[in-house]
């Protein structure tokens, strides 16, 4: 479903280059629920941005459904892909705030010209998946931060997305109401759509089915403890 092959991606910062991503090779089957994992500052969101198609990398190849995604795609055609197979979940929810719940569920279907008796009634149906239907007329001011985070997965997944990219969608919220969230991805996900979520929380990547760990821009062997990969191997010689 997604697959990264030699990726980099660096910032320009002045006159110098900060290599961010250095070299990421990864595949996500369809279905599958993943997180990905690393302090902050190791490059999470960076590589989250790039397979949501929200931002280009440099190097590298990206296949989205065995699609190539040209690292020089342009902003439209990144748009369509993104609303044709991508759904998104932030942190910070990233509600209208003078929009109700229902408004706020239907806003990609309002950008897809459908009507606004239509979407209403769309939203709706996805409002009750997220258990919400009764706060269908709140504002975001009105609900609280898993009610809010809800509202944002019901958004994310009306337009019937493949894949939902959560970037740390618990890290506004307490352990419990974490939890729930992390049940409710988990039912996305068994309806058959990949979910890929970032977190740097220990605890939250071991609600999914596979721990993807970033460090230094790297992706770490998935089956050996770091320590593996920088102990001496006697069996090569030693560099000076
Ligand atoms: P994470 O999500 O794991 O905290 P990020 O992907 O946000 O990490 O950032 C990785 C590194 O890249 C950080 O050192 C950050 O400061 C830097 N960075 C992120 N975005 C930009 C940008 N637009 N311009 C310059 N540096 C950036
Ligand atoms: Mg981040």
């Amino acid at each position: 479903m997604l697959r990264l092959e030699k990726l980099y991606k660096s910032y320009q910062l002045g006159n110098s280059k900060f290599e961010v991503l250095k070299g990421i090779d990864l595949n996500i089957k369809p279905g599958e629920f993943v997180s990905i994992m690393g302090s902050s500052g190791s490059g999470k969101s960076t590589l989250l941005n790039i397979l949501g198609i929200l931002d280009n990398y440099d190097e590298g190849w990206y296949y989205l459904n065995g699609q190539l995604i040209d690292k020089k795609l342009t902003q439209t055609k990144a748009a369509q892909l993104r609303s044709r197979f991508l759904g998104f979940v932030f942190q910070s929810f990233n509600l209208l705030a003078f929009k109700n719940a229902v408004e706020n569920v239907a806003l990609p279907l309002y950008y897809q010209k459908v009507s606004r008796k239509e979407r209403n009634k769309i939203a709706e149906e996805y409002l009750d998946k997220v258990g919400l239907l009764d706060w269908k007329n709140h504002l975001p001011s009105e609900l609280s931060g898993g009610q809010k985070q809800r509202i944002a997965i019901a958004r994310s997944l009306i337009s019937q997305p493949k894949v939902i990219f959560a970037d740390e969608p618990t890290g506004a919220l307490d352990s419990n109401t974490s939890a729930d969230i992390m049940k409710i991805f988990r039912e996305v996900n068994n309806q058959g759509i990949t979910v890929v979520v970032v977190t740097h929380e220990d605890d939250i990547s071991r609600m999914t089915d596979r721990v993807i760990k970033l460090k230094d821009g790297i992706i770490l062997n998935e089956d050996s403890p770091a320590i593996e990969i920088i102990a001496p191997n006697p069996e090569l010689p030693t560099p000076n």
